[in-house]
Formats: C-alpha cells, sequence, structure tokens
C-alpha cells in the first residue's frame, strides 16, 4: 500500500465526529463480558445500514459481517472486541459510564467504534473494492473467553477467511504512533486453583491435625523456584498467587486452603513447563506435609505471536503511510489476549496504535481513572483500513 489516498484520508476526516460520538456512546453504556447485547445489537444495526451481510449471536454476543467488494481478491477479516470490565469510573464527562461498575477501561469501546467505520467507509467504496471483508466483533476479551467460541461458531468460515488483523489501542503511545511486534508480543494467561485438603482440629494442638495453612504458605513460596530454577533466564513468565482463602477463626486448624492464581509466559515451551510442573509440585509439597493438594486449570490462553511475513507486512504498510519514525516493535506485554486464538487459526497480525495524552503520564488500562485521547481514533481507523485494502488486493 502507498500513502492514504485523499479520498479516503477525506472520507475518514468526514466521519471523525461520527466515529468520536459512537465511541462515546459505548462508553456510556459500557457492558461486561458475554453480556455486550445493547452494544452487539446496535453494531449489527451499523452493518446492516451499510449492507453487509451480518450474523448475530455467533459464539454468544459476537457478530460477524461480511463485506464482498465488486473486484476479485482475497478474503481477510478484521477483529475487534467489545466488552468493558467491572470497576467505577473517576473521570466526570458528559459521556461518562452510566452503569454503575462497569466501565469501558480498555478502550474496546474504541476498537468497536474503528472496526464500524471501517466498514462504513469500504462498504461506500464497494465497487472499487477487492475481495471479501470479514469484520468480527468479539465479545469477553476480558475473560479471555470469547475468541474460542466465536472459532467454534465459525466465525472465520463461509468466507473462509484466509488472515486475520487486529490492534489494541494504548495509553503507553502517543496519537501516531503505533507499535507493529513480530513474534511473541502478548503473555499467555493460565489461571489456576490449588485444593489443600488438611486435617482440622484445635489450634492448640496442631500436631492432632493436618494444617492446610502451612501448607499453602509452603506451597506459596515454593512455587516462586519454579520460575527462578526451572525458567532459563533469558526468558520470562511470572506466577501469581492472588487468592487464599482458608480458616474461619485464628484458634482453629481450617480443613482445606484454596489458592487461585494465574501464569504468565511468552513461549509455549516455558507455558507448557510450568502448566505441568505445577500439579506434581503442589501435590508433593502438601505429601510432604502429610496432606493433600490438587490443581486445577481454570482457564487458558496461548501468548500473541505475530507470524513474520505478516507483521512485515503490517508494518511497511503503516511506515509507507504514517512515517518511518511513527512505527516501532515496542516491548513485551505481560497482559494477554485472546486474539491470540484467532491468530493460531489464521496468520495475521495485532499491533498496538496509540492514544497516549499530549502532555502529562498515561493512565494505565484497566483503572479507573483510565481515559482516552479520542485524536487516536482516526490513526486507527487509517492504519486498519491500510492494512486491510493492502491485504484484500495482495
Ligand atoms: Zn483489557
Ligand atoms: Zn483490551
Amino acid at each position: 500500500m502507498a500513502k492514504t489516498t485523499p479520498a479516503l484520508a477525506e472520507e475518514i476526516g468526514k466521519r471523525t465526529d461520527g466515529l468520536i460520538a459512537l465511541r462515546r456512546d459505548f462508553h456510556r453504556h459500557p457492558e461486561l463480558s458475554h453480556k455486550e447485547s445493547r452494544t452487539a445489537e446496535i453494531i449489527a444495526e451499523r452493518l446492516h445500514a451499510a449492507k453487509l451481510e451480518v450474523r448475530t449471536g455467533v459464539g454468544g454476543t459476537g457478530v460477524v459481517g461480511v463485506l464482498h467488494g465488486e473486484r476479485p481478491g482475497r478474503t481477510i477479516a478484521w477483529r475487534a472486541d467489545i466488552d468493558a470490565l467491572p470497576l467505577t469510573e473517576l473521570l466526570e464527562a458528559s459521556f461518562s459510564s452510566g452503569t454503575p461498575g462497569v466501565m469501558h477501561a480498555c478502550g474496546h469501546d474504541g476498537h468497536t467504534a474503528i472496526a464500524i467505520t471501517m466498514a462504513d467507509i469500504m462498504a461506500a467504496r464497494r465497487a472499487e473494492l477487492a475481495g471479501t471483508a470479514v469484520f468480527v466483533f468479539q465479545p469477553a476479551e476480558e475473560v479471555l473467553g470469547g475468541a474460542r467460541p466465536m472459532i467454534d461458531a465459525g466465525a472465520l468460515d463461509n468466507p473462509h477467511v484466509e488472515e486475520i488483523y487486529g490492534l489494541h489501542l494504548t495509553t503507553l503511545q502517543r496519537v501516531g504512533q503505533v507499535q507493529v511486534r513480530p513474534g511473541p508480543s502478548m503473555a499467555s494467561a493460565d489461571a489456576f486453583s490449588v485444593e489443600i485438603r488438611g486435617k482440622g482440629g484445635h489450634g492448640a494442638m496442631p500436631h492432632l491435625s493436618v494444617d492446610p495453612i502451612t501448607v499453602a504458605a509452603n506451597v506459596l513460596l515454593g512455587m516462586q523456584s519454579l520460575i527462578s530454577r526451572e525458567v532459563a533466564a533469558q526468558d520470562t513468565a511470572v506466577l501469581t498467587v492472588g487468592q487464599i482463602v482458608s480458616g474461619t477463626k485464628g484458634n482453629i486448624i481450617p480443613e482445606t486452603a484454596l489458592m487461585t492464581g494465574t501464569i504468565r509466559a511468552f513461549k509455549e515451551g516455558v507455558r507448557d513447563h510450568l502448566v505441568s510442573r505445577m500439579g506434581a509440585f503442589v501435590a508433593d509439597i502438601a505429601r510432604a506435609y502429610r496432606a493433600e493438594a490438587s490443581m486445577r486449570l481454570d482457564y487458558s490462553c496461548p501468548a500473541v505471536v505475530n507470524p513474520a511475513k505478516e507483521t512485515e507486512f503490517v508494518s511497511r504498510c503503516l511506515a509507507e503511510d504514517l512515517g518511518g519514525d511513527a512505527v516501532t516493535e515496542g516491548g513485551l506485554v505481560m497482559a494477554s489476549d485472546d486474539m491470540s486464538l484467532f491468530l493460531r487459526e489464521r496468520p495475521g497480525c495485532y499491533f498496538r496504535v496509540g492514544i497516549g495524552p499530549d502532555a502529562g503520564s498515561p493512565r494505565p488500562h484497566h483503572a479507573p481513572e483510565f481515559v482516552m485521547n479520542e485524536a487516536g481514533l482516526p490513526v486507527g481507523v487509517r492504519t486498519g483500513l491500510g492494512v486491510m485494502l493492502a491485504a484484500l488486493g495482495r
């Protein structure tokens, strides 16, 4: 692709007010994972209005819009996630969350508005459009639970998608900056729970009991050595226990202790090692203290890995359009995203687009004071269109 044509730039300019208004509407009405019914309804309405073929209820509240160009070409998908988070917004604005305890604090309101605007613009240019664009609006990214049901429901089939692309907005980059990282880009996530079964009794006579809290303490400390002693120093992984539940009173030894946590890694081998070692490790430590323990994986999502060829293509595309200085690789992100599951099904690339503040320090995603610089939204549309149009006609 060459630079965004003046005609395309004009189309984006014409729609920027609408793009921001749409994002603000989603922001005002955030919906939690798997419950995005209003959001899905608006998406479907807008896609219908642009005369796309629309499938709703795809793997839950997912929506798929198919746009056939009038020229021959390939079939390429664009994925946008649509859900919000269980947070109470601190920002006071006319479009602040109107739903107590729910907030778009990750930018998915922006992702949704960008993808709808892209579909609008591409539909208006259908006569010159090559191939078929498939817009995949995915629910429940925040619980890493939306991509799998959409894939199973055939979101990438009929028509058969050849490649899939998408973006995540980031406050850590200034407006106009994009990050396109080949290889591992975001971590895998495996949520686990460990149940330790001891034997309850009087706190004054622990020798007559098997104390599961002491076992939990040793499991907790011991499991960090899986990272420091069993993962190569040049690789990285994180193992966090975020919750321990046990006991009712200070002088009673309880029967059980429950620990829940998360394992993050970038390499499949590291992830597999930790996930498979944890079960035996936990059971062996418990046995040393006369208790029993078992580990259960609660959910899993692989690392986002951008394949070299498609990532190089996106990087070139965006550098030609925005200028070489605007495109960097960016660092590894320890957070996870189930875009990874789509990228396991089809090649493609997941890149990052800046929505950072013009001045001052950026607010973190997933924080109640999260705020996006909306000047980054048209950049999102421009990068998305650039990638899609180039990929369709490639
Ligand atoms: Zn998020
Ligand atoms: Zn997100």
